[in-house]
């Protein structure tokens, strides 16, 4: 608990754990992402996650740039990844195209 009412919805990527799981299909807190804005690679537990919008926003830790949106609508999960040169998937999420 902070005096910044603003800063104590701040969480980290641990708190959406869950929700990267239903967005990329495996555990993906230890999976490095890679700004598209300054190139800073960081685990996605260690993005800053904001949490209290429609969706999920997960912000690079060094230049707070937005790199994934996460969003859960009736028609399915929607996953902005435009904010991320790369995401280093876990080699079990790799499964051969149908
Ligand atoms: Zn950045």
């Amino acid at each position: 608990m902070t005096d910044d009412p603003l800063q104590d919805l701040v969480l980290d990527g641990n708190a959406v754990a869950g929700s990267l799981v239903d967005a990329f299909g495996e555990e993906m807190t230890a999976t490095p992402g890679e700004c598209a804005s300054c190139g800073n690679v960081a685990p996605l537990a260690g993005l800053v996650a904001y949490t209290r919008g429609p969706g999920i926003v997960l912000r690079c830790p060094a230049c707070t740039a937005v790199m994934i949106r996460i969003a859960r609508t009736r028609q399915g999960i929607f996953v902005d990844v435009q904010g991320a040169r790369g995401v280093a998937m876990p080699p079990a999420a790799l499964r051969p195209i149908a």
